[in-house]
């Protein structure tokens, strides 16, 4: 026998959370499926379990702690009735109504189901990696860029992705040094020729990041040439990786629309996926914005969009 909540969300970053807020305030009880813990972004609280200060988050004049801003979050919709399930789902089946989710043997049916299971950046997959995400090694420069006013740092990738990263941190770091793996960039030509005629920004070619030295934080990278094999040291204090992002959808393949990468596809201007009563909000399906903040905004509207989608079918 299923487990049976009006709403069910899949997720638990500040999409999901706040999703959980406004469906919880409204009333539908929602059950959070938030994920199980672990290293990478795919865990309860989303991305910013991997951060330390968040300073662009609203409301917070003297920055917070990304950890506590989620564990804050979950405070909050706990207070007005959402439940919540410390595991991940494994298989979903949104062919009928009601909607069902399984963790593992154990059934969960649902009138309506919000999917904020949010994007993991992709890592170099180096040990250091874990201890080292939030000391000095990030994968957003909006975000951190600003606590390295002054400093040497390094950007990793060739895409636009890093190309606009190591951009965007030229106004505060002294130099930006981009380790590209081979003797070319990905990015478009704009983005390709604004970084080369960017002072501040130094090309290293044909150059993977092998170590990144630091206890508690970050102090110097090795650096392998691909070519040669040699080594060589490189003295930043700071590495963004930028070398690509992938949503959380492998559950919804062949369930839910998504576009070639992954990103599932919403109407637009609203949360509506292909099927009706299922919502999609925060970075499983935005690669653009990838904020906090627009991830919360879009569970808000997936909030409302479901509440609304729900009023409907009873009326
Ligand atoms: P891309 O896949 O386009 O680029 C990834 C880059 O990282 C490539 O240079 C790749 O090297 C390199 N890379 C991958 N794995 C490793 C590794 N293990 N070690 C070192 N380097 C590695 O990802 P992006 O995130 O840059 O872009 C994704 C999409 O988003 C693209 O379509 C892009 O155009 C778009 N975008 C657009 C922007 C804009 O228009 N303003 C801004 C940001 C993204 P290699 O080339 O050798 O494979």
């Amino acid at each position: 026998m299923a487990i049976h909540h009006k709403v069910l969300i899949i997720g638990s970053g500040p999409a999901g959370l706040t999703a959980a807020i406004y469906t919880a305030r409204a009333g539908l009880l929602p059950l959070v499926i938030e994920g199980e813990p672990s290293s990478t972004s795919d865990q309860p609280g989303g991305q910013l379990m991997l951060t330390t200060e968040v300073e662009n988050f609203p409301g917070f004049p003297e920055g917070i702690m990304g950890p506590e801003l989620m564990t804050r979050c979950r405070e909050q919709a706990a207070r007005f009735g959402a439940q919540f399930i410390t595991e991940k789902v494994t298989r979903v089946d949104f062919s009928s109504r009601p909607f069902r989710a399984w963790i593992r043997d154990t059934e969960y049916s649902a009138d309506s189901v919000i999917v904020s299971t949010g994007a993991q950046s992709l890592m170099l997959g180096l040990p250091e990696e874990p201890r080292l995400i939030g000391h000095g090694l990030s994968t957003c420069a909006t975000c951190d860029g600003f606590f390295f006013r002054g400093q040497e740092i390094a950007v990793v990738g060739g895409g636009d992705s890093a190309l606009e990263e190591a951009q965007f941190l030229t106004k505060f770091a002294s130099k930006v040094h981009l380790i590209v793996r081979r003797d070319a960039l990905r990015a478009s030509k704009i983005m390709q020729d604004r970084a080369l005629a960017n002072e501040k920004i130094s090309i290293i070619w044909n150059s993977t990041v092998s170590k990144i030295h630091g206890d508690d934080k970050v102090a110097g990278i090795e650096l392998t040439d691909t070519q040669t094999g040699a080594t060589s040291e490189l003295g930043v204090t700071g590495i963004f990786i930028a070398i690509g992002h992938r949503p959380n959808t492998d559950l919804f393949k062949g369930v839910l629309n998504m576009e070639d990468s992954g990103y599932l596809i919403t109407k637009p201007g609203s949360t509506y996926t292909n099927i009706e009563g299922v919502f999609a909000c925060g970075d499983v399906q935005d690669h653009t914005y990838r904020q906090a903040i627009t991830a919360a905004g879009s569970g808000c509207m997936a909030a409302i969009d479901s509440e609304r989608w729900l009023e409907h079918q009873h009326s």
